[in-house]
């Protein structure tokens, strides 16, 4: 698929199917901005060569939230459906990438892996989503509407990490959307190694690790990895990200009623996170109806973060952004799969 090679990959490209150097760069400019082939005016015989790579740019669902949050579906390449939701703040337009079909992690929480993980998504149908939901807001390659990106959709992205480090590259190229890794935050659960090659592989996004607990043994209640990971380890693995890259990590804390949302485990995690150059996000828990789980009252998650700042840990209430279309964290899914699209 072509929106997974670099502009000079892409010349390359064209050059081997027999068209001058100069036909890649338009060929990449039309991919960027999101454009189908039929409405490019590339010569026709290189259209017609082009055909099987050429990206497959399709919205199947767009559901437009009263906050103004968009929730995107796309089909890709293969008929997988994958989820995105375009945010707006005061700073700018983030859009929250997935970067899996489903998930393998299982986390009690969440829809995502409610049927395990389908496939990764390689970097160019990563970028796609970008690519798509600028296009759709009315930006183009100069004039950018996203101009933040977090991988919190679908998927643990550092259980693809190749993928997803040569997506963070795509997003460089010079005449590419020019999203730098400061304005990107990479979720994930904590798969330790992989955060630990993050920072040496020289990347500097911010990392924001899903804690959701303050100690192993809550933990392993609501997430499966907590098996393979302890939080001590977790919690090493973001002292070197930070002293590698200087970067502040985030924590994600998603409040589930009387799961995590005592007094005592405010105490025990501002207690562990003592010392380290960490914000808190606290989420109250979204509403996913195959789970069981209990949602908090409404002012339960800004108690358990005034708890934090009194103890001295610098916390703040994740806003909920359309969670009336499903868009809300934990809220995407393959619904492909489960017949909603
Ligand atoms: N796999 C990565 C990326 C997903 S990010 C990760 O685990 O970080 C999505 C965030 O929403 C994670 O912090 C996740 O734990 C959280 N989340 C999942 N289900 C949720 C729910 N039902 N309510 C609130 N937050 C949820």
């Amino acid at each position: 698929m072509l929106l997974d090679l670099s502009q000079n990959e892409i010349e390359e490209y064209v050059v081997s199917l027999g068209f001058p150097k100069f036909r890649g760069g338009q060929v990449y400019d039309a991919i960027i901005q999101g454009k189908l082939l039929d409405e490019t005016n590339l010569p026709r015989d290189l259209k017609s060569a082009m055909e099987e790579d050429y990206p497959h740019f399709e919205i199947v669902k767009k559901l437009v939230s009263k906050d103004g949050t968009i929730k995107y579906a796309f089909k890709m390449f293969d008929g997988e459906i994958i989820e995105s939701v375009f945010m707006q703040y005061k700073y700018g337009n983030t859009l929250c990438v997935s970067t899996q079909v489903g998930c393998r992690m299982g986390c009690k929480f969440c829809a995502s892996g409610l049927h395990g993980l389908k496939r990764n998504l390689s970097a160019g149908e990563i970028l796609s989503q970008i690519v798509m939901a600028n296009r759709d807001n009315g930006g183009n390659a100069k004039e950018r509407k996203i101009t933040n990106v977090v991988l919190m959709g679908s998927g643990e992205p550092l259980d693809n990490y190749d993928n997803v480090t040569k997506f963070f590259k795509l997003l460089e190229e010079k005449r590419g959307l020019l999203i730098s890794q400061r304005n990107i935050s990479l979720s994930t659960c904590g798969i330790v190694p992989n955060i630990k090659k993050l920072a040496d592989d020289g990347f500097q996004v911010t990392l924001t690790i899903s804690l959701h607990a303050p100690n192993d043994t809550i933990r392993k209640r609501t997430m499966p990895i907590a098996n393979k990971y302890s939080m001590a380890e977790i919690l090493d693995a973001c002292k070197y990200y930070f002293n590698k890259t200087g970067r502040r990590v985030a924590i994600e804390y998603t409040l589930i009623k009387d799961v995590n949302d005592s007094e005592e485990c405010a105490k025990e995690l501002a207690e562990k996170l003592r010392g380290f150059s960490v914000h808190v996000n606290v989420i109250p828990l979204n509403y996913v109806k195959e789970r069981d789980l209990k949602q908090p009252n409404s002012k339960d998650a800004y108690v358990f973060a005034g708890k934090l700042e009194k103890l001295g840990i610098s916390a703040t209430v994740r806003r909920t952004l359309g969670s009336d279309i499903g868009g809300a964290c934990g809220q995407l899914r393959n619904s492909l799969m489960e017949g909603e699209v």
